[in-house]
């Protein structure tokens, strides 16, 4: 997976592991449409048998996916929950996880629903609490998984606080960096062991493609990985794996906009007497904005959460109300999505504990105009504004 470690991301997102095509120069990668490979001789061949073990789209995709982590190889899955079962199977039965305690809604339900059916023991703890995590240390904790920024609420995971306490802990660190992408945050360079990316979201970049990858230095781990990848089965196709590709060419001019037109809805909801709440670590007043101003090289992202003044009723409503911002599940693509996290994408999380708040939004904010945005959000609080006393 070699790639020219000189160039600069952007150039890597554009050119890492996608030379024009040996056989007949063409400038982008084809997709492999293939299930087999020919063989010369039983056993010889041009470094493909079956596109489960190998494809060379999902290989050129690998490549570019480990040049911008800035690290030695990248393994690409069917979606990002097959990749974090992947990373999984580093894990035995009477082993011992610790996540957050705001996971992503499948990352919990797969732990909780799965593997937990397997054996695997897991403590949920607010990663945002250094003190805490080292108290849910135990002899068995092999692995801590961290998201940073968290989904829905945006709080902010010091990678290298607790990169250190995994190391005391003879753990692995593994980072699902889905929401800041390699683009803002790069965690292998702070000390984590391994990325997760579901690159359905800023990756892939288009809301066309399910996809996921896990990303790492370490060549026994890759080795491992590798043998699951091919033994379990979930690999992306050929075309979903070209996909992601042309969506990784445009990521960095896509974060900066993503990044800009976020920073403006965050100014707009903020001191809106609609909005009772803004989650969004760019903010001064996020408990996590020093923490992410060292370790989000290149802004804050496109996810702002907010709750409502009026509860859930005007959650409810200011979610069917907007226009431009399409309300639905998912994030990272060039469009606006708006969604209601407890009926939607954290519905999972009912009766754990751990809900999330009924008046809570989860903005996924694109990069139409910025205008066309602000109008659609003013006209959104202006619905669910709260009736002015009258004089
Ligand atoms: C979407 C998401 C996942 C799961 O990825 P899929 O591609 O939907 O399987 C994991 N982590 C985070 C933070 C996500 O947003």
């Amino acid at each position: 997976m070699s790639y020219d470690r000189s160039q600069r991301f952007e150039t890597r997102a554009i050119h890492a592991g996608q030379d024009p095509d040996p056989t007949t120069g063409a400038v982008i990668t084809p997709i492999y449409q293939t299930s087999t490979f020919a063989q010369e001789e039983v056993g010889k061949h041009k470094g493909f048998d079956y596109s489960r073990s190998d494809n060379p789209t999902r290989s050129a995709l690998q490549t570019a996916l480990a040049s911008l982590e800035d690290a030695d190889w990248a393994l690409a899955y069917a979606s990002g929950l097959a990749g974090t079962q992947n990373v999984w199977y580093l894990l035995a039965p009477g082993d011992h996880m610790i996540l957050s305690d705001d996971a992503y809604g499948g990352t919990y339900r797969l732990v909780s629903k799965v593997l937990a059916r397997y054996g695997l023991e897991y403590t949920m703890v607010d990663l945002t609490d250094l003190d805490a995590v080292r108290a849910a240390v135990q002899p068995n904790t092999k692995m801590i998984w961290a998201e940073t920024p968290t989904n829905p609420y945006l709080k902010i995971v010091d990678i290298a606080g607790m990169a250190e306490i995994a190391k005391g802990a003879g753990a692995r660190l593994v980072i699902d960096n889905t929401f800041a992408s390699p683009y803002l945050q790069k965690p292998l360079s702070l000390g984590a062991d391994l990325v997760l990316h579901s690159t359905t979201k800023y990756l892939g970049g288009h809301s066309d493609v399910v996809g996921g990858a896990v990303i790492g230095n370490d060549p026994e781990v890759y080795d491992t990985l590798k043998f699951h990848q091919n033994a379990a089965g979930a690999v992306p196709a050929p075309f979903d794996s070209w996909l992601v590709l042309r969506g990784l060419k445009t990521l960095s001019v896509r974060m900066r906009e993503h990044n800009r037109n976020a920073a403006k809805i965050v100014e707009l909801l903020s001191n809106n007497p609609a909005v009772e709440q803004v989650y969004y670590p760019g903010l001064e007043s996020h408990p996590g904005h020093e923490v992410a101003k060292r370790q989000m090289l290149n802004g804050f992202g496109g996810m702002v959460s907010f709750t409502t003044a009026g509860g859930y009723a005007a959650a409810r409503k200011f979610v069917e109300t907007t226009k431009v911002f399409t309300l639905a599940e998912s994030l990272g693509g060039i469009e606006s999505l708006i969604e209601h996290p407890g009926e939607m994408t954290h519905a999972s999380m009912a009766g754990s504990g751990h809900e999330v708040a009924d008046n809570l939004i989860r903005l996924s904010v694109g990069i139409e105009h910025i205008d066309d945005l602000v109008e659609d959000i003013e006209q959104a609080l202006a619905a669910v504004a709260p009736a002015k006393a009258t004089v």
